[in-house]
């Protein structure tokens, strides 16, 4: 039996290691598929390194995956170099895709957009993801060490640099109160980590990477309301300085924006700061009301009055 049990139990660990490879792989390959949309120029140049103003464009954009379905529809807006801005509307507006176009997933149909006056599909990628770093919903996690998962943002980092950005983006303490600290293996088999815990590792990996522009796509998923405010304090951090464009599912993370932008159905149908928005009276402010009031009901519910 137990000559059995052996090359059986050998074939289970076989079996897990061979699924978690193809699924590392399928990740790969989807990641694969979407580089493949878009291509070099012939004689393309890179984006300057030490261009003096980061600022981002989109000038009267259109894009759709599908032709028969148009996603956005001439979205037109700037952020100026340093500046924050957010985007807010129901699900299945629009507001990731500006955030891969803006990466150049894929390139637009109509319009253009430009980072530092150059036009994207005139510059090399490799010098657009350089200069961008993305904090996205669901961040990745590689099976490896907490510290090559925050390294990536920075190869060749040293272990000092990888600890100050781990305690900027407040995931130092969690780091250090496990048994193996910086060589915890982390991933899908290894320690679990909770959303919030993975954002702040993604956030930790981006401030390494110091980039000039900043993507941040908020989770969808509920986070509990301590857990929001300390992300919310980190990605203030991280945004400082940077062009900053923030995909929010919370309008709690938007008030501080330079501009909001409220989209709906691909287009963007109102702007302003979050106090000129309030006094305009429309969707925005309707979406913040109903905000508000959801949130003194849960209180209230779990105040239990
Ligand atoms: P959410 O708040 O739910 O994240 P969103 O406003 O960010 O939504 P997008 O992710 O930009 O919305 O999606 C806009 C529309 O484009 C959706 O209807 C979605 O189904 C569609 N879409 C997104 N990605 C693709 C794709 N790769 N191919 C085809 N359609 C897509």
């Amino acid at each position: 039996m137990i000559q059995l049990y052996i090359p059986l139990n050998f074939l289970g660990v076989l079996y897990r290691e061979i699924k978690q490879s193809l699924t590392d792989l399928d990740k790969m390959f989807a990641l694969m598929e979407r580089e493949r949309e878009v291509a070099d120029k012939p004689g393309a140049q890179a984006l300057p390194p030490g261009a003096a103003d980061w600022s981002v464009r989109f000038e009267h954009v259109s894009f759709h995956y599908d032709p028969a379905r148009p996603i956005l529809r001439d979205v037109s807006f700037e952020i100026p170099a340093g500046r924050t801005v957010a985007v807010v509307g129901p699900s299945g507006a629009g507001k990731s895709t500006l955030a891969r176009l803006l990466y150049r997933f894929y390139d637009v149909q109509q319009g253009r957009i430009a980072i530092a006056g150059h036009d994207l599909r005139d510059v090399t990628q490799a010098s657009v993801r350089q200069a961008i770093g993305i904090v996205p919903q669901d961040t990745v996690l590689f099976n490896d060490t907490v510290e090559y998962n925050i390294a990536y943002g920075r190869p060749g980092a040293s272990r000092e640099e990888v600890e100050e950005a781990a305690r900027a983006a407040r995931i130092h303490d969690f780091i250090a109160s496990t048994p193996r600290g910086y060589q915890t293996m982390v991933g899908e088999r290894g320690l679990k980590l909770s959303g919030g815990e993975k954002q702040r590792v993604a956030i930790a990996r981006t401030l390494l990477k110091d980039p000039p522009i900043l993507i941040f796509d908020e989770a969808t998923s509920a986070l509990d309301s301590a857990n929001e405010r300390a992300i919310q304090a980190e990605l203030k951090s991280a945004a400082q300085n940077k062009t900053t464009l923030v995909i929010a599912h919370r309008l709690s993370t938007v008030v501080d924006a330079h501009e909001i932008l409220v989209m709906e159905a691909g287009r963007i149908v109102e702007r302003g700061t979050h106090q000129e928005l309030l006094a305009q009276g429309g969707r925005y402010a309707d979406m913040w009301a109903l905000q508000q009031s959801a949130e003194a009901e849960t209180f209230t519910e779990v105040m239990g009055m």
